[in-house]
């Protein structure tokens, strides 16, 4: 078997170190590249586009890829549809990893929002203190509002930021309840916005803003066409690469 996980995220890894330990079967681990200094997987990795739908086919065929592994964040939904066009186009087996997402708890104060120009069409009329918990990708949708100063949380700290007021820091997941309770304390924070991206690495802040009865823009995932098998965790993926190799060719 030669495996391609379309990775960036923390299963991604999981998934590239144990299935680099399993004999006869190779992998290469894609990143998109939007950091600078990514933690490697074990196994070959290789980084940026692949050039759209037709890009990722072509890249499948010539690198004879036996199956796909689409272990991207859930809000990947661009690199998420090619899969599924490239995988049929190549006739190569796709299986999607996709971490469940996260349900409110009784106490939660969640404003849902279908994507990150309703998050930010609310906080425009909020205002305040805001931790934005978005990505870089989104910012630009923020870049207007004036009556509220943003605490933002990145890996890499770009030189300027698109926000009118806004504190930035630098740090990598997972994070702790008492780092994130803490953290919204000292920066006086008075409301959250964060993606429905499910897993522990990143749930400690909506924990911290229930604890603290802070509401939380909570901005859903994007619909992609469920075309193709998905599991919700790692096990459940080195099961079907079991499942696969029992299969004849
Ligand atoms: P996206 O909008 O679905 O993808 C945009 C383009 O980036 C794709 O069309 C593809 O370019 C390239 N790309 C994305 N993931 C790739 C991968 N693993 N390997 C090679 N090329 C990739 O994706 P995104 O939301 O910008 O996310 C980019 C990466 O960051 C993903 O790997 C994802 O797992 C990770 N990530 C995203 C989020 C998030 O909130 N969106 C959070 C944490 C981590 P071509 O069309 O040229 O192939």
């Amino acid at each position: 078997m030669r495996i391609l996980i379309l990775g960036g995220t923390q299963e991604a890894f999981a998934l590239a170190e144990q299935l680099a330990a399993a004999e006869g079967i190779e992998i290469i681990s894609s990143l998109a590249g939007r950091t600078r200094e990514p933690r490697l997987p074990k196994g070959q990795v290789r980084t940026g586009g692949f050039g759209g739908a037709e890009g990722l086919a072509r890249y499948l065929r010539e690198e004879r890829i036996t199956h796909l592994i689409n272990a991207t964040h859930p809000f990947a939904a661009g690199i998420s549809a090619n899969a599924v066009a490239a995988t049929q186009s190549a006739g190569v087996p796709l299986l999607r990893l996709l971490r469940p997402a996260w349900a409110a708890h009784p106490d939660d104060r969640w404003i849902s929002v279908r994507d990150a120009a309703e998050a930010a069409a609310l906080c425009r009329r909020e205002g305040g203190r805001v931790f934005l918990t978005v990505g870089s990708g989104e910012l630009d949708l923020f870049a207007s509002i004036l009556n509220a100063h943003f605490l933002v949380r990145m890996v890499d700290v770009p030189d300027q930021l698109p926000l009118h007021d806004c504190r930035v820091i630098s740090a990598r997941g997972p994070f702790s309840l008492q780092d994130e309770l803490r953290l919204l304390a000292e920066h006086h924070i008075g409301l959250l916005v964060a993606k429905n991206s499910g897993g522990d690495a990143t749930y400690a802040k909506i924990e911290a803003a229930r604890r603290m009865g802070l509401p939380v823009i909570m901005i859903e995932r994007p619909q992609v066409a469920p075309s193709h098998h998905a599991v919700g965790t790692v096990e459940a993926v080195m099961d079907w690469v079991r499942e696969m190799r029992r299969q004849p060719n």
